[in-house]
């Protein structure tokens, strides 16, 4: 990437409008770094929380979102909770996975939307996750059969993976907000 290429100049108008009518104020960044320092899988990213604030504020849209670090962020709030500015910076992830899989953008990390879709099925189905079928939506996804078998065989022995799903009453409901038709969508 041209360091040049990075400056507001260069930024991307419509994803800043996006943000803004979003309640995303990016430009409030002061580059404190107390988002960054209190990240608990900081060590993992290829953009540190300050950067994409950063990066953000100058619309820099492309490598926000060909970033390992949006498909990383555990959306836990700890950046927007230290945030002196009050930046809704786990928002502002949202914004940018949403914004990756709308254009095509071929995700850094793969397995990771995989997994969210597997697990968005499960709830989908039962109203709730039923993790082993979770787990094997993911792993048929993504063709990784094997790993985690220890792993998963402990937990089922310490009884932490029910062998059968258990739905919820009102799964209807549920199924209701994924199709777009719930309370909460009706505005
Ligand atoms: S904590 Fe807030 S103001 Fe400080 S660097 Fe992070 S986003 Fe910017
Ligand atoms: S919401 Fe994401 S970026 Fe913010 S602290 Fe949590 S994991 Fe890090």
């Amino acid at each position: 990437m041209n360091p040049e290429y990075v400056s507001p100049e260069n930024g991307n108008e419509k994803f800043l409008q996006k943000l803004d009518t979003m309640g995303i104020d990016v430009h409030a960044c002061f580059q404190c770094g107390r988002c960054s320092s209190g990240c608990p899988v900081a060590e993992y990213f290829d953009l540190q929380v300050m950067e994409v604030v950063r990066l953000a504020s100058y619309g820099m849209e492309d490598i926000l979102l060909a970033s390992k670090t949006i498909w990383l962020c555990a959306a836990c709030e700890t950046c927007a909770t230290r945030c002196p500015n009050e930046i809704e910076i786990a928002g502002l992830m949202d914004v940018l996975r949403s914004l990756a899989l709308k254009k095509g953008v071929v995700p850094a990390e793969p397995r990771v939307p995989l997994f969210h879709r597997s697990f968005l099925d499960s709830v989908r189905h039962w109203g709730r996750t039923y993790e082993i079928g979770m787990i094997a939506g993911y792993k048929i996804r993504s063709g990784d059969l094997l790993s985690d078998m220890k792993l998963g065989m402990d937990m089922f022995i310490k009884g932490k993976l029910k062998l059968l799903p258990q739905a919820i009453k009102a799964k209807d409901e549920v199924r209701q907000i994924f199709s777009g038709k719930g309370k909460e969508y009706e505005r």
